[in-house]
């Protein structure tokens, strides 16, 4: 008999009924250190009290009203976001997924309006992740996501990673544009070289076509910067969001430039959710704290800790972990026992992290955790690899 929830998870046995800052709680009083934060969501931490005061301040006020009308939450949280990056308009979603959906349709009516219809491909790379719905499938094309869910919607050009030859060959003149993570996230914890990035765009440039980042995972803070791509010097054209944009509320967006975005007029798209008020109450809340002077310097300091901590750990388990990846707080512990081991020996050692592909363990805490916290992890983590080592992980 099929379970009263579709059975397209595999759940770890346990369930948290509180949370506060980086740990969460079982009913039974376990407590637990969450150096996953909901898969990089829970950017402040749990019940962040400014959060909670801005969501039941909005909740208290209005729910809800449909993009029929002007909702001044919504507008306040574009202007900060427009106010700190590249962008010069932003789209609400609820989801990564969706803002892939409005990146791939924006890339492509800016040729269609520009007289190139014909102009649709868009080159992606292997190990990406872009969400779950049929172009973000598609986009991703690896045969774990795409198999049995045909015919994909076409147009996606997927080259190997990190392979320079094959971009050159493969960029034409119907390629709309480059559908890029900065940092792969479910792929492993991989970051594009900072020259990689710059040559993506300057190839882009080249050929005037468009590039997208999508900065789902790796934004709104995780590497230090506001977005991963200030650090390589270079912007996109369209941006995808969402996870830490809400801070735990469901909330995404696409940002652009305005040449970008010249198609998307009126009736073009749209979104029943898109823009709530809820959602973007407690974004714009998020932006605010992120934004502030000292936030992301603190961040730094913080992942420059953890860091060092996990280089020890490498080097004291080298038979359980290979190497430290990633930048700022999306750190990736390259394994050499199975990821899945060392994640269930955390929850053993009640310290919840994150598997990837490539048998990488992600940690991905909120930007906020304290230096109490970082100590605590790296001596769960360390208990954990004990545990591998020894061979009794799951206990
Ligand atoms: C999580 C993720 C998505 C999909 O986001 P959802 O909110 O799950 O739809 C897209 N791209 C990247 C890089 C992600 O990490």
């Amino acid at each position: 008999m099929i379970s009263s929830i579709l059975p397209t998870y595999n759940r770890a046995p346990l369930s948290f009924v509180k949370g506060e800052g980086a740990w969460l709680t079982e009913a039974g009083g376990e407590r637990y250190l969450d150096m996953g934060a909901g898969i990089a969501v829970n950017a402040l931490g749990h019940a962040n009290p400014d959060l909670v005061a801005a969501l039941t301040e909005q909740a208290n006020a209005l729910w809800h009203v449909s993009n029929l009308y002007e909702i001044p939450a919504q507008r306040k949280l574009a202007d900060l976001l427009v106010e700190h990056t590249f962008a010069d308009t932003c789209f609400f979603t609820n989801s990564g997924t969706e803002s892939c959906e409005l990146a791939v349709k924006m890339a492509r009516k800016y040729w269609y309006d520009k007289g190139e219809p014909d102009r649709t491909d868009i080159i992606t790379f292997s190990g990406s992740f872009h969400g779950r719905s049929s172009a973000g499938i598609a986009a991703a094309g690896s045969e774990k996501m795409v198999k049995g869910f045909g015919p994909l919607l076409p147009g996606f050009v997927h080259l190997p990673y990190g392979d320079h030859e094959a971009l050159s060959n493969a960029i034409d003149e119907n390629t709309a544009a480059i559908l890029i993570e900065p940092i792969q996230g479910e792929g492993g914890i991989r970051s594009l070289p900072d020259q990689c990035l710059k040559g993506l765009r300057d190839r882009c440039n080249y050929h005037g076509t468009l590039l997208i980042l999508d900065e789902v995972q790796c934004g709104m803070g995780r590497t230090g910067r506001l977005f991963a791509h200030e650090w390589a010097g270079v912007t996109p054209d369209i941006m995808m969001v969402a996870k830490g944009i809400g801070g735990g509320f469901p909330l995404g967006a696409v940002l652009a430039t305005a040449d970008a975005a010249s198609g998307m007029t009126a009736g073009t798209h749209g979104s029943t959710y898109g823009g709530n008020p809820l959602a973007c109450a407690v974004g714009a809340r998020v932006m605010e704290i992120v934004t502030a002077p000292d936030f992301l310097p603190e961040v730094l300091r913080k992942a420059a800790k953890l860091r060092q901590g996990l280089e020890g750990l490498v080097a004291a388990h080298p038979g359980v972990f290979g190497a430290v990846r990633g930048e700022g707080l999306m750190l990736g512990l390259k394994c050499n026992a199975p990821n899945t081991d060392v994640v269930e020996a955390g929850y053993a050692e009640h310290v919840l992290t994150v598997p990837a592909a490539d048998n990488v363990v992600r940690l991905l805490p909120p930007l906020n955790l304290t230096e109490g916290d970082i100590a605590e992890a790296l001596t769960r983590l360390d208990r954990a690899a004990a545990r591998v080592q020894a061979g009794s992980h799951a206990d």
